[in-house]
């Protein structure tokens, strides 16, 4: 069985990223409870994306009693203190990432698989782009398409009705 984290340790640390969200709490009044704290100390976990289902099912299997609104609310607390973005993929649920270097995200759209790549034309172009009369912070670029496992089935399909059809003719 994994071993519970120490959250009151996790929350005294000296890791950058507890920090920071210590001290945006501190920043906006806000209490430092230890559910925020064991939710931090899960997503730091993660690597990639995760849902809000996801991410409570660990928090559970870890032990600890954390509210489905709790865990919401942290997340959005998150988002504020830009440490963790929010992705809404066409016809998906909310996914949630930490803030990592920028990517791309390419979306099967037959499947619902997710890839990440890293651009560096892309974001050498962005990085240059200046728009008027606005201030650019962050951008996200989704990709949709097919991933190479379902054109290949795609193409199994086609073949295989073509086939059929062939047969029906002779
Ligand atoms: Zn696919
Ligand atoms: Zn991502």
């Amino acid at each position: 069985m994994k071993t519970v984290p120490n959250i009151e340790e996790f929350a005294a640390s000296n890791n950058p990223v507890v920090r920071k969200f210590s001290d945006y709490l501190d920043a906006h009044g806000m209490r430092k409870t230890t559910e925020r704290y064991a939710i931090l100390n899960r997503i730091m976990d993660i690597n990639g994306h995760f849902t809000i289902e996801e991410l409570q099912q660990m928090i559970d299997g870890d032990g600890f009693r954390v509210s489905r609104s709790t865990v919401y609310n942290t997340i959005e607390l998150l988002i504020e203190a830009k440490m963790l973005r929010r992705h809404v993929f066409e016809g998906m649920q909310a996914q949630y990432e930490r803030i990592t270097l920028p990517h791309t995200h390419l979306v099967c759209t037959t499947c619902g698989k997710l890839k990440e790549v890293r651009d560096t034309n892309f974001a050498a172009f962005m990085n240059a782009r200046r728009f008027n009369a606005f201030n650019t912070d962050h951008y996200s670029l989704y990709v949709y398409g097919t991933c190479s496992t379902c054109a290949r089935k795609l193409k199994r399909a086609r073949q295989a009705s073509n086939d059929d059809s062939a047969k029906k003719r002779k």
